[in-house]
């Protein structure tokens, strides 16, 4: 069985006051979902104060972004060495708001994804259409072009430490959630689509919804068979929110 999943990604959001704040109003829904993994996902420069923060909780980690380097002449980048040092489990790669504001290619997400794996972090790959591609029937084109770019570079069994994240551009920080059976359609076709290729990773990878999740959407969504938790956006800085989402995949 896949472990439910939740986790949030806090983009470019915080003060020192509301990450401690954020961390300290989640940490007993965390610990008390004891079948649930809730990780969160802070700019860099927040890594290390979350580190000290979880240290006795069972919340986990990542980042958001990493670069393909490990070190030397790049500037303002950072180093998948470095936050693994601090103690991070996860790395988002391909995030949309990556490919959209920062030209981040398909090609780069691959690079930066075997990265990530290279540096003992577990990415998590981040694919999805944009409103344009769903009303022109291209979401599962879109989906598989995205994933195969990966896997050409990776190889399929590197998706087993992988987790994918379908996130529908069209749904992230619009407030305009897939419904359950949307995602779950696309969820579906994923998975069975990575089944082609290797039926392991197909059982093993956890793959989760993100876009607009709230607590009101998230048990109906997580209660999906391929659907095996979610990225969380918006919602992951509102304490209630984020413990509704967590209850919501136990
Ligand atoms: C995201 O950034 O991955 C995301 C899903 O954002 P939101 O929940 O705000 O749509």
């Amino acid at each position: 069985m896949r472990t439910p999943l939740v986790m949030g990604n806090w983009k470019l959001n915080g003060t020192k006051e509301s990450v401690s704040a954020l961390i300290k109003g989640i940490e007993a829904a965390a610990d008390s979902a004891k079948n649930v993994e809730v990780v969160v996902c802070p700019p860099t420069i927040f890594i290390e104060q979350v580190a000290n923060l979880v240290a006795d909780n069972s919340i986990e980690f990542g980042a958001q972004d990493v670069s393909t380097n490990v070190s030397g002449a790049f500037t303002g980048e950072t180093s998948p060495v470095m936050v693994k040092e601090f103690g991070a489990k996860y790395s988002l790669v391909g995030h949309s708001e990556r490919r959209q504001y920062h030209n981040e290619t398909d090609a780069v997400v691959a690079a930066k994804f075997v990265a990530i794996q290279a540096n003992a972090l577990v990415p998590v790959l981040c694919i999805g259409e944009t409103l344009e591609e769903r009303e022109t029937d291209k979401t599962f084109a879109v989906v598989e072009t995205q994933l195969k770019a990966v896997i050409d570079v990776a190889g399929i069994d590197a998706l087993e430490n992988s987790v994918i994240a379908y996130e529908p551009v069209w749904a992230i920080g619009t407030g305009k959630v897939a419904s359950s059976e949307q995602a779950q359609d696309v969820h579906a076709h994923i998975r069975t689509w990575l089944a082609e290729q290797s039926k392991v990773v197909a059982a093993k990878v956890q793959i989760l919804y993100g876009g607009s999740v709230k607590a009101s959407s998230a048990k109906e969504l997580f209660a999906q068979p391929d659907i095996d938790g979610g990225l969380v956006g918006g919602a992951a800085l509102l304490v209630e929110e984020f413990v509704g989402i967590i209850e919501g995949a136990k």
